[in-house]
């Protein structure tokens, strides 16, 4: 489903997920930041893609307040 919606492209680097990529389900809105387990707020990347995200959005550090 979310293939289909991307049209087979990784919304992060914009290239085409082939059958060697492994890909990941990313929370567009971290769920740290509030952001919901739905459709809506995922999309696929490839895996080193989402760590490229994931290390530069916030959701992988804790928050302290
Ligand atoms: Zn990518």
């Amino acid at each position: 489903m979310l293939m289909k919606k991307q049209k087979g492209k990784c919304t992060l680097c914009n290239q085409y997920f082939t059958s060697e990529d492994n890909l990941e389900i990313d929370h567009i809105i971290p769920q740290i930041s509030g952001g919901k387990n739905n459709m809506a707020n995922k999309q696929l990347l490839h895996n080193y893609c989402h760590h490229k995200k994931t290390t530069s959005d916030g959701s992988r550090e804790r928050k302290s307040n």
